[in-house]
């Protein structure tokens, strides 16, 4: 086991690890009818500080809906509950993760009738990939095509060749993959947004294959109010990596992780200076650590 949870929240009863129950046949174990956020803490001054709570479950909604899920509750009922878990917890740097999907009573694909559930649990999880700067490598499977399903919602089925793609990377030496669409531009990780360097010019890949990430949409906002600098949101080709200096992924779980080289299928490498003390990257890196252990009112939208 490689997680420890304290209590778990489902819908308004907490209950321990031993005693949680599932039905074998519910409705999204079979047919991956869930959806997802991952949402971190952070212990400040005013213990505990939830980063960007409320729209994480804004997002968390906007996914159920694709589904056509009934909730019960209401998204500040469940800020709430996240809230109360966390005070049930007994560490403070953590991660939440809540889900809603769908139980036991429906056996078709369409799952109109199956009880929708929702749990919230927390679990320690250290900072993914820690600071190094880490070699990626192109993988020959594409992101999902935004055409064959809602690629704004953090629906299960979305993660299936993600999944696919992680286990593979081991294998081949690399940190991790970097996904190309299916128009062959520049996606991102299978859980992590990307941002390239060239100058005085910062690019990522445009809304349309990606997860639109809250640790991106705050990275942009903080290239603009703290460096003056407009990020540019466009396609963006394999050849270009030839163009920039520095790249790196964005996540809430990794926050700001400097990439050192991106191989291709040729084995082609680009070497980026990401991780040194006076790039960008590392500008960037540190205003977003900032904002996520101190208290700066203008990024964080929930204090508990
Ligand atoms: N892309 C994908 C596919 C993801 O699953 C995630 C979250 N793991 C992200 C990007 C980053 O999203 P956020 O910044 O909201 O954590």
């Amino acid at each position: 086991m490689d997680i420890k949870t304290p209590l778990i929240w489902k819908n308004w009863t907490f209950i321990k690890w031993d005693d949680t129950q599932d039905h074998h046949l519910s409705h999204t174990l079979h047919y991956w009818s869930w959806v997802f956020e991952w949402i971190r803490f952070y212990n400040t001054t005013k213990w505990p500080k939830i980063f960007k709570l409320e729209a994480h479950i804004d997002r968390l909604f906007y996914s159920a809906s694709v589904f056509q899920m009934d909730t019960e509750f209401s998204k500040e009922e469940i800020m709430q509950a996240c809230i109360q878990t966390v005070a049930k917890s007994w560490e403070t740097e953590w991660y939440i993760r809540p889900i809603i999907y769908y139980g036991t009573g429906k056996m078709w694909l369409n799952p109109t009738g199956a009880k929708v559930e929702t749990v919230i649990s927390v679990w320690k999880f250290g900072k993914y990939l820690g600071d190094k700067a880490i070699d990626v490598k192109i993988a020959k499977t594409r992101r999902v095509d935004p055409r064959t399903t809602d690629m704004n919602a953090k629906i299960c089925g979305n993660y299936s060749n993600s999944i696919l793609v992680s286990l593979e990377i081991k294998k081949d030496g690399f940190d991790e993959w970097l996904l190309l669409d299916t128009n062959d531009f520049i996606a991102e990780w299978p859980g992590e947004n990307i941002f390239f360097i060239q100058g005085n010019s910062v690019y990522t890949p445009e809304l349309w294959t990606i997860l639109p990430g809250i640790t991106r949409a705050t990275i942009i906002d903080l290239f603009q109010d703290k460096l003056d600098i407009k990020v540019i949101e466009r396609k963006i080709s394999p050849e270009e990596l030839w163009n920039f200096n520095e790249a790196f992924f964005v996540w809430t779980a990794a926050e700001v992780t400097p990439i050192a080289s991106i191989t291709n299928e040729w084995w082609t490498k680009f070497i980026y200076n990401s991780g040194n003390a006076s790039s960008t990257s590392k500008k960037i890196s540190d205003f977003y650590h900032n904002i996520v252990t101190w208290d700066d009112e203008n990024y964080i939208n929930h204090l508990s």
